[in-house]
């Protein structure tokens, strides 16, 4: 039986993540995939912010499609609009950038296995056994759970499951753009989160959604909307589903055990964002768990320096995402169009959206606003306090 310090589960961008990290802290490590290529089957829109790319520690490469610099928001009967000077966010082939962040845990010494499916965990005295596709066993001190949303090991683990998943469902179609360097974001077409059209090209575009059930249905129904089927330049070349997971756990540790990404929840309720805290929260991970394997104690009690360090850096963000989330699905369409003609009629709101809007730091944006919002303030506080009940 294989022995190593760390095993990680998952070759996503937080498992890929935190095997670099273990590696690096000098754990030796395995990086788990069930599949026989990375970045498959693919999950994602690619909408990536500045930081998301900071943190991912790779040279701007060929994985970059484009860069955004605006949006154009739509409530149900109304919309607005703003663009930056500089780039804002980055539209990347989830495919090329899971595989160079694999290649980078890869050159700090972790040893990848591709068709590696993890099936059955079980703790021993002296280490975790992990059965790995046709029977063959490995044995780790610490094991990572990064296997997305299903998290299937995670919680036979002990890991409990997250708050809600949303159903998403996208397609990329050839498509008219009036701005292809603005993501449009699209309030109401279903519960859950909204809907978006990420631009890849020119003339083509990611569209989709997560709704609180049933994706695709709610994604076909948008599709036939004017805004969306004039548009339509052709028929879509690719069908992407998945789930997205949101509010993570309590605890994401138990003995031996950590769990980090989608498989814990890591993702910004507000924008259905995971790949920046993702990568956040895998660092973290995989520098505790090596240190945890050094010091020969691998105990939840010492394994909870992680869970305390990963909260301190984006634990209250999720949280107020959370709150934005669950205000934003009682609002109804009314509601949501006094709010966006609210906006609509503050330039210097629009202004400060432009200067400071960060998809991954959204509360940071909420401050900068806050100085902005005047009396006309009282009213929309007024309509936001009606849609929390
Ligand atoms: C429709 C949609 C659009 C999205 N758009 C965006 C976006 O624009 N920007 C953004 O930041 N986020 C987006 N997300 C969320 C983002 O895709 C995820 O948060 C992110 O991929 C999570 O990374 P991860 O490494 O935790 O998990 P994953 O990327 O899911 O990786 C998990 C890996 O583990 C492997 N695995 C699973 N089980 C096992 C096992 N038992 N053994 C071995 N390997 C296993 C899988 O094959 C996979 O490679 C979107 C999600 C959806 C559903």
């Amino acid at each position: 039986m294989d022995r190593y310090d760390v095993a990680v589960i998952g070759a996503g961008p937080a498992g890929s993540m935190a095997a670099k990290y273990a590696a690096l802290s000098g754990a030796h490590t395995v990086l788990l995939e069930e599949h026989s290529s990375i970045g498959w089957p693919l999950k994602c829109a690619g909408l990536l912010g500045n930081k998301a790319l900071e943190e991912s520690e790779l040279p701007m490469g060929k994985f970059v499609l484009r860069g955004l610099k605006g949006a154009r928001v739509f409530s149900p009967n109304t919309n607005i609009s703003f663009k930056a000077k500089s780039y804002k966010a980055w539209v990347v082939d989830r495919k090329l950038f899971d595989r160079a962040l694999t290649l980078e845990a890869v050159k700090k010494g972790a040893e990848l296995r591709l068709n590696s499916p993890a099936r059955e965990f079980r703790r021993e005295n002296d280490g975790c056994v992990l059965t790995v596709s046709d029977g063959e066993q490995i044995k780790a001190d610490v094991v990572i759970s990064a296997e997305g949303v299903r998290a299937r090991i995670a919680r036979n683990a002990g890991i409990v499951p997250v708050k809600k998943i949303l159903s998403g469902a996208q397609v990329e179609a050839p498509f008219f753009l009036e701005d292809p360097e603005k993501v449009e974001v699209h309030f109401g077409p279903a519960p859950g989160l909204f809907a978006w059209v990420v631009p890849t090209t020119n003339d083509a575009a990611r569209i989709g959604l997560c709704a609180s059930d049933n994706g695709c249905g709610y994604l076909r129904a948008f599709l036939q909307k004017d805004i969306i089927r004039k548009r339509l330049l052709g028929s879509p070349v690719g069908l992407v589903v998945g789930g997205l997971p949101m509010g993570p756990p309590v605890a994401t540790v138990t003995d031996r055990f950590l769990a980090v990404g989608d498989a814990c929840g890591q993702v910004k309720p507000t924008s259905g964002g995971g790949i920046y805290p993702g990568l956040v929260c895998a660092k973290i991970a995989g520098s505790v768990a090596a240190s945890a394997y050094k010091e020969g104690d691998c105990s939840a009690e010492r394994l909870r320096e992680y869970d305390k360090l990963w909260r301190a850096r984006l634990g209250k963000e999720l949280e107020i995402g959370m709150r934005v989330n669950r205000l934003l699905n009682r609002m109804n369409q009314t509601e949501l169009d006094e709010a966006f003609s609210f906006l609509a009629r503050k330039p210097e709101l629009l202004k400060a959206i432009e200067e400071h809007g960060d998809i991954d730091r959204p509360s940071i944006l909420m401050a900068r606003m806050l100085p902005y919002v005047g009396l006309d303030g009282i009213k929309l506080a007024k309509l936001l306090r009606h849609a929390l009940g």
